[in-house]
């Protein structure tokens, strides 16, 4: 793994862990977009949405289930937004697939397109 989302995984760089298993780690975002910013990554290196295959779904359902999991314990599960973006024009910076889970304030009905 090249990214710095690898070298999280690896131990190499640190996070402040919200979560962590086999197969997926959950941390806070080092930019925070909102009061609640965590990044969800599988440990697996997958590049990014597009490039999830069949037999990836039951780990990309995993992260979801772990979205709702801190959600809840975060105190945002009332109101959030989980997004990932997919390659460069989408937005994407680091080519690990990862979902933002966002909350804590009332967010804009509108997503971002800027
Ligand atoms: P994206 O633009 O969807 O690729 O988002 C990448 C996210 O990773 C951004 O929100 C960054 O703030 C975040 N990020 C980059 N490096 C780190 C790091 N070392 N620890 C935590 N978050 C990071």
């Amino acid at each position: 793994m090249t990214t710095v989302f690898g070298k999280i995984i690896r131990g190499e760089l640190p996070c402040q862990k919200v979560f962590e298993n086999d197969r997926i780690l959950a941390f806070k975002d080092i930019a925070p977009k909102a009061p609640v910013h965590i990044l969800i990554i599988p440990k697996k290196e997958i590049p990014n949405l597009q490039s999830v295959c069949l037999e990836d779904m039951p780990l990309v359902t995993e992260m979801l289930l772990v979205a709702q999991k801190l959600a809840k314990e975060l105190g945002i599960d009332k109101g959030y937004r989980l997004l990932t973006n997919n390659g460069k024009e989408g937005g994407q910076v680091v080519d690990h697939l990862h979902f933002h889970l966002l909350g804590g304030k009332t967010l804009q009905t509108h997503v971002d397109l800027g």
